[in-house]
């Protein structure tokens, strides 16, 4: 059936980079016969999914988004990937993404931008627009994404889904093609707060193969969207994320949510985190600079894209002309500002002094957690934007993570649930719910409250 909507719809909306119906049929068998054969499964066997195409896949295709890995055939399983498939989902393809994840809008994608299901003339968000999209289309029940600065978060609001960052940590890098290994972070995608959920719970849980893994039990999310119930609880509202900068349909949706919830019980309180202000210029130092160190691999020796190699060049000469062709102008806008923020002389005033801004916006949400249980904001400043209207505007793409960014700089984990429709335009809203490292249960308990 999933298969036959994507054959029907994706022509227009542009979720997915690759899709293999063979691939997919032949894993869904697969996960028919252990289940003939009495094999224990997990509550997900044989519920389709789509991967963000930054986890690798033995089995298909692996592109990042990027010409440079254009055709690329991964080696192995991401740790999410193969986790999932040993729970016996069944991969339906790859989905559509900013280059390397980096965007708000996946108009970065080297392959074309992917269209917003509400409204095609507006972007889905991203970088995990294709997941958001597909999901929001009926395309795929479920989608994993990666957020690094929002990118889970803000296309699950502009698409009106559920979306969640888990704690950094939570769940395993391994095998995701790093932008900012100290950010990244793979998280669920599904059109309610138990299925995003039950997906987290199914890839989640410490990994030996990624060295920033935490070895802890995975924080009880499956439990808590099914308990729904937030009496008691005490709920911050975040001062800074709201106000000037927002729309006005977005922020009347918001406040509706949050009396929603103190009508449930919760008891509400204004929180002020004075540091949350310099959350995107620090992020926009700290991004860069990792994603100019880890994308040095892409050097046209090991994968993919080699451009000019005929004999006469010298390597340094191949690696120019590929990179200058494999990379999309964002990415070489990212990789310039890292270079120049960690070079020798400049270090100590930019990068260093993100890192310590990064440590204020950590004590703020350590001094915040002190007075309430979580908090709450918008998830994105705006409703979904019409393609094209920021692409020349690097500034303007930013600012859509205003309020997503601080949870990625502090490692903590956060969810963005649907709470309506702005009045100016009909289009989705979302709200986020923001905790503690290590309390990804009381998001869930919160979401599935307002859903
Ligand atoms: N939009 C942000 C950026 O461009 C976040 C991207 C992400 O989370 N991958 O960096």
């Amino acid at each position: 059936a999933h298969l036959d909507r994507i054959a029907e719809v994706d022509g227009r909306i542009g979720a997915f980079l690759h899709v293999d119906a063979e691939v997919a049929l032949a894993q869904a068998r697969a996960v028919d016969s252990r289940r003939a054969a009495g094999e224990e499964l997990g509550p997900l066997a044989g519920v389709p999914i789509a991967h963000k195409d930054v986890f690798t896949t033995v089995d298909m295709p692996t592109t990042a988004g990027s010409k440079i890995l254009e055709g690329w055939r991964p080696p192995y399983d991401a740790t999410v990937t193969a986790r999932l498939r040993a729970a016996g989902l069944v991969i339906l393809g790859k989905t559509n993404l900013d280059e390397f994840a980096m965007g708000s809008s996946t108009e970065n994608s080297a392959y074309g931008p992917t269209r917003n299901p509400w409204d095609l003339e507006r972007v889905p968000g991203g970088s995990s627009g294709g997941s958001s999209a597909a999901v929001a289309s009926y395309q795929a029940p479920l989608a994993t994404g990666t957020d690094t600065g929002g990118s889970i978060r803000q296309p699950a609001a502009v698409t009106g889904i559920v979306g969640t960052k888990p704690t950094y940590g939570g769940s395993s890098r391994y095998g995701l093609i790093a932008f900012a290994s100290s950010l990244d972070t793979p998280g669920p995608f599904g059109r309610t707060v138990l299925d995003a959920a039950l997906l987290h719970e199914a890839f989640s849980g410490h990994d030996p193969m990624d060295s920033t893994s935490i070895d802890r039990p995975v924080p009880p999310v499956v439990e808590a969207a099914r308990r729904a119930d937030v009496a008691g609880l005490r709920i911050g509202v975040v001062k800074e994320l709201g106000g000037e900068g927002y729309q006005p349909g977005v922020l009347a949706r918001f406040n509706e949510a949050v009396e929603l919830l103190e009508s449930l019980g919760a008891k509400v309180a204004e929180v002020s985190c004075p540091h949350f202000a310099y959350a995107l210029p620090a992020y926009y130092l700290i991004a860069p600079s990792e994603c100019s160190s880890n994308l040095a691999r892409f050097d046209a020796m090991r994968y993919g894209l080699r451009v000019g190699d005929d004999g006469t060049r010298s390597a340094e000469e191949v690696m120019a002309l590929t990179r200058a062709q494999g990379f999309g102008p964002e990415v070489k806008r990212r990789i310039m500002l890292g270079t120049y923020a960690l070079s020798s002389g400049y270090y100590d005033a930019y990068y260093g002094k993100a890192q310590q801004v990064r440590t204020l916006i950590i004590r703020d949400f350590e001094a915040a957690f002190e007075q309430v249980d979580v908090l709450v904001s918008p998830t994105t400043p705006t409703t979904a934007f019409p393609l094209g209207d920021r692409v020349d505007d690097p500034m303007a793409m930013y600012l859509a993570d205003l309020a997503t960014i601080p949870s990625n700089l502090a490692g903590t984990p956060a969810i963005s649930v649907p709470c309506g429709l702005a009045d100016e335009d009909d289009l989705p809203v979302g709200l986020q719910v923001m905790a503690p490292v290590l309390a990804d249960d009381r998001v869930y308990r919160v979401g599935a409250a307002v859903e």
